[in-house]
């Protein structure tokens, strides 16, 4: 490791209040410490180092705030029974981390190396996972375009962050099935475009989307794809799968879908229960139809932040379909049990997914 790479720590010697577990909101605590590198076009990724959390000060023309250029990833820290801190697949956050760069011009970072800032990270906030059964740190790494430079063209100098966030359980009480409304007029993304990469903009511009389905009385949309309105792509910030017949269905990555570590893991898990699953394009129609026919049997979406959420109701039109009686079907409380199982160390990794933090 030479010089540029040596990383520092400043310790936080003012300590933060902590909130009661029982009341945690997601996103809105944070730890006492977070890491940040420089990037510059002279030095490449210099500069590692952890600091206390704090605000921080970027000149107003950052180019971050005009043409969005960044890029972002989420995972959890799990605290186990016996008081071992463990990761799920965190290497597949920074490699996908490092697709969603090379979609918006941001230099690439070392894969490898910045897992071993963010264990440091998690060595010193230690205390920081709850310990509360189904709570977990989570972790949400980023990079901000900070040249101050109208121009358009990708910025000379970057920022890239690791904080974290204590949260409470998705499901606080009990894994529950949700209302789901086919979105017909907005598009979340297209294939060309940045679907595959998370990125602030997608997300900002599915809000109106969000919203109206919270004003009607849904949780989240389906989203449809962009040129024909036909095919699903994923629901909310989630990927969906079907239960249809004997089969497991998922819409194909087509380059507008994001390609989710759950959704990889699930699959994995399928395969290896001999469940047939299928990875192909999946159309609204198709389901609905299916449905008539009393063949699906199970829908759910799958992310970081709930592992699986179980759909109960599919509204598309005028058309409305139950699935499964609105109760969690049997597959999903699996799939769920047994990530989860994995996440938190109550059960034996066999996949060697996950990575303990080590003294
Ligand atoms: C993050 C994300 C997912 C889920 O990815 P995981 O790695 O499973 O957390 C799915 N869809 C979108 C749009 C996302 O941003």
């Amino acid at each position: 490791m030479n010089e540029q790479h040596h990383l520092n720590v400043i310790e936080n010697t003012n300590r933060k209040q902590r909130v009661a577990e029982d009341q945690l909101a997601f996103g809105k605590e944070f730890t006492d410490h977070m890491f940040v590198m420089d990037y510059s076009t002279e030095k490449g990724w210099h500069h590692p180092r952890i600091t206390p959390y704090e605000p921080i000060t970027l000149d107003p023309a950052a180019m971050i705030f005009h043409y969005g250029q960044t890029v972002f990833e989420g995972l959890k820290a799990y605290r186990t029974e016996d008081d071992r801190i463990l990761l799920f697949r965190p290497e597949k956050n920074f490699q996908r981390m490092n697709r969603s760069s090379e979609r918006l011009s941001i230099p690439l970072l070392d894969e490898k190396l910045v897992l071993t800032y963010l264990e440091e990270l998690l060595r010193i906030e230690k205390e920081w996972v709850p310990k509360t059964a189904g709570y977990s740190l989570y972790i949400r790494p980023f990079i901000i375009a900070t040249e101050p430079n109208l121009s358009l063209a990708p910025s000379n100098t970057y920022q890239f962050y690791i904080i974290l966030s204590p949260v409470g359980s998705y499901y606080r009480e009990g894994i529950h099935p949700v209302k789901i409304f086919v979105e017909e007029e907005f598009t979340r993304a297209v294939r060309g475009g940045t679907g595959m990469a998370k990125t602030a903009g997608n997300y900002s511009a599915a809000y109106i989307a969000q919203q109206r389905a919270t004003d009607k009385g849904y949780s989240q949309v389906l989203w449809l794809d962009g040129v024909e309105k036909k095919y699903i792509e994923e629901v909310g910030s989630m990927n969906v799968f079907f239960k249809i017949g004997e089969e497991v269905v998922t819409p194909l990555l087509n380059g507008s879908i994001l390609e989710g570590i759950t959704r990889l893991s699930i699959i994995e898990l399928l395969k290896d229960w001999n469940v047939p699953v299928v990875e192909r394009r999946v159309s609204i129609e198709e389901i609905f139809q299916a449905h008539k026919e009393g063949i699906v049997e199970e829908v759910f979406g799958t992310g970081t932040a709930a592992v699986v959420s179980p759909v109960g109701e599919l509204t598309w039109n005028d058309e409305q379909m139950i699935i499964n009686n609105g109760h969690t079907g049997k597959l999903s409380k699996k799939l769920y049990e047994t990530l989860t199982a994995i996440q938190t160390g109550k059960q034996q990794d066999p996949y060697g997914w996950t990575v303990e933090i080590k003294e």
